[in-house]
């Protein structure tokens, strides 16, 4: 149903957006230190991502503190931690069974994500999600439980409204998911 969305450049400036309200709140709270936040985007080459959005796609927000030095790098929806492939991507073509389904074969084909990528994908968010601090947080909130064996499927069902309000209710579920909080490996 949703998987249309991954074509869908629409949908993908939607979430850079969202991207950028939460950098603006980022930067607007500042440094721990008291100091000014300036931009340092970090350049990124993302995959999975629609040729019409790509130059749009090529940074990640991030800011650098004038006194101190450190680097706030804000929540996101679209780039979930530091994995290459966009978090739409990682997110829905982790929640159908690529291997069986010819129209998902193709998808994964089209979107030229490697078959053993997507059985990473899986794997970690059946044996790695469960164990984030964000999940350790927040999964116990969700009645009745979630399957986490089936996620992001079983967790994808949980927010309401049409596909692009539940997708984009996901996105910001993970936003606080860093590259260090969770570790889905991202293959070749
Ligand atoms: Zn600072």
């Amino acid at each position: 149903m949703c998987h249309a969305l991954l074509q869908d450049p629409q949908f993908f400036r939607l979430l850079l957006r969202i991207d950028e309200q939460l950098a603006d709140e980022a930067r607007a709270v500042g440094c721990a230190c008291g100091g000014v936040l300036h931009r340092a985007h970090y350049p990124r080459k993302p995959r999975a991502c629609p040729i019409e959005v790509r130059a749009d796609f090529a940074s990640r927000r991030s800011f650098c503190c004038n006194r101190c030095r450190r680097r706030t790098t804000s929540m996101s929806v679209c780039f979930l931690g530091r994995r290459v492939y966009l978090g739409l991507a990682v997110v829905l073509m982790s929640a159908r069974h690529a291997g069986q389904n010819p129209a998902a074969a193709q998808l994964s084909q089209t979107l030229e994500i490697p078959l053993r990528t997507l059985e990473r994908w899986r794997h970690g968010w059946r044996e790695q999600f469960p164990l984030t601090p964000l999940w350790q947080a927040t999964g116990a909130r969700f009645m009745p439980p979630v399957a986490t064996e089936q996620c992001p499927a079983s967790l994808l069902e949980r927010f309401a409204g049409t596909a692009e309000e539940m997708l984009t209710r996901l996105l910001v579920f993970l936003s606080p998911l860093t590259g260090k909080a969770i570790n889905l490996r991202e293959g070749q």
